[in-house]
């Protein structure tokens, strides 16, 4: 199967030899490559950098020996994906997806050129080193080695190198799994973004713990457009049937409402596990108990707080063309998310803030995207933990819930359990990965390298 038109199949650099040679490869410098391809989603469907990558991906796979399809529904926009056969044909497949496109970049500000694709300090530098061309070329490099060593798996794994993950994966997660439900066959589980790297934790007693929060759920996302109509007049007339008014009175019932507690069963265990693991005692009876729990945990708590409790943020607003006319319709609109369970609440909360001067309707034709759940007593993600504890048995794996949005929620329509998981291992020195879709975006070389053993470890093991 391949894409429908043939595109550019980009520049070979120094360090990755055009040939048939089966070499192996330095993830970090691998990584840094990938972050040299320009593959910014400005969104609405313009993104002009994944085909080209999509080629270099697919030729370093053709020169190992695999046969990767190139696939998308336009000259700009291609995924790779590829069946890595396992050795036991008869066990469920499992599903490793990482994106390609990455978010804007806006050079002045940062310290560093973020399309350079640095590596200095003990970091990779650049857009999309942390979201997610770490991953990416985690999942190369795997590849690329097992070409090498002749490994195989036990079982299927498809490995998906997808476009359009930044914005709404028409072009990229949503469109495969619409169009090529077949690459998909037999795929039980699937792993991508975000879980699986550590976070430092103070504990009570002065110690630290290295905690490992795996995605096991993921809010659910919904953009809705509000429009508010009333008769247009003059500026100097003002009337109470103003459609801005309607509006404006509808956004900040919804700006200053407080959200009821939802606890999905993913936020209770991280909650209860972390807290368990620094010496802390939790009540999750009471919203205040919740709270504390929440803040016990520090930085780490700052994930946690956006997924105790759906969000419904304003974030467009236009009404008016001239300063002495009064609007006849003003318009905004919102980003929903939802927590595992609280959907349908969330829907008839909004449509009470809302009264009955402000109407609404869902930006995507398909409506709001469901939240995720996947098992936490899954043989998944006991083997997620496994893998984890072998590379850093200090580590402590807990279950969360993701507060934003990923291609999993294209893939777990297929039936497929959807966890996030791309695991890091930790940094001597105490490094991190920061500026994810901000400035001066980096991440550990020793992410990477760890994060690729954990990655091989974990797709040869399980
Ligand atoms: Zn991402």
């Amino acid at each position: 199967m391949t894409g429908t038109q043939q595109a550019d199949t980009g520049t070979w650099p120094m360090d990755f030899p055009e040939g048939n040679a089966v070499h192996r490869v330095d993830v970090a410098e691998l990584c840094a490559r990938l972050i040299r391809f320009d593959t910014t989603n400005y969104g609405e469907g313009d993104c002009k950098g994944e085909r080209v990558i999509a080629e270099f991906i697919a030729r370093m796979l053709t020169d190992s020996g695999y046969h990767p399809h190139v696939l998308g529904p336009c000259p700009e926009r291609a995924s790779v994906v590829l069946r890595v056969r396992g050795s036991d044909r008869d066990l469920p497949g499992l599903l490793v997806h990482g994106h390609l496109d990455v978010v804007p970049a806006e050079p002045e500000q940062w310290s560093i050129d973020p399309f350079a694709g640095t590596i200095q300090d003990g970091y990779i530098h650049g857009r999309g080193a942390a979201d997610m061309k770490d991953m990416v070329a985690m999942m190369l490099a795997t590849l690329l080695n097992w070409a090498v060593d002749g490994t195989t798996p036990k079982r299927d794994i498809v490995f998906a190198f997808v476009a359009d993950e930044e914005d709404r994966g028409d072009y990229g997660a949503v469109w495969l799994a619409e169009q090529h439900r077949d690459l998909f066959h037999g795929v039980e589980a699937a792993i991508g973004e975000a879980g699986g790297s550590p976070k430092e934790l103070g504990a009570a007693d002065g110690s630290s713990i290295r905690l490992y929060p795996v995605s096991t759920a993921e809010r659910g996302t919904a953009h809705m457009r509000l429009c508010a109509t009333a008769t247009s007049g003059h500026g100097s007339y003002p009337t109470e049937d103003s459609a801005l008014g309607h509006l404006l009175a509808a956004l900040h019932r919804i700006n200053t409402y407080k959200w009821p507690l939802v606890l999905s069963a993913a936020v209770r265990s991280f909650l209860e596990e972390a807290n368990q693991a620094l010496g802390k005692t939790v009540d999750l009876q009471s919203d205040a108990g919740v709270e504390a729990a929440v803040d016990a945990l520090g930085k780490a708590g700052f994930m946690a707080r956006a997924t105790i409790r759906c969000s419904v943020t304003p974030t467009m607003v236009h009404a008016g063309y001239k300063v002495n006319v009064i609007p006849g319709l003003a318009e905004a609109k919102l980003d929903i998310r939802s927590v595992p369970g609280g959907e349908v609440q969330a829907l008839a909360i909004i449509d009470e803030l809302l009264g009955d001067k402000v109407t609404r309707e869902f930006l995507s034709p398909d409506g709001p995207r469901p939240p995720l759940e996947a098992p936490m007593d899954s043989p998944w993600f006991a083997a997620m933990r496994e893998v984890l504890l072998r590379h850093d048995p200090e580590a402590v794996v807990v279950p969360q819930c993701l507060g934003a949005s990923t291609d999993a929620k294209a893939f777990a329509p297929l039936g497929v359990q959807c966890y996030g998981f791309a695991p890091h291992g930790p940094d001597p020195e105490g490094r991190t990965f920061q500026g994810v879709h901000g400035i001066d975006e980096r991440i550990p070389v020793a992410f990477v390298r760890s994060g690729q053993r954990i990655l091989d470890d974990f797709l040869t093991s399980v």
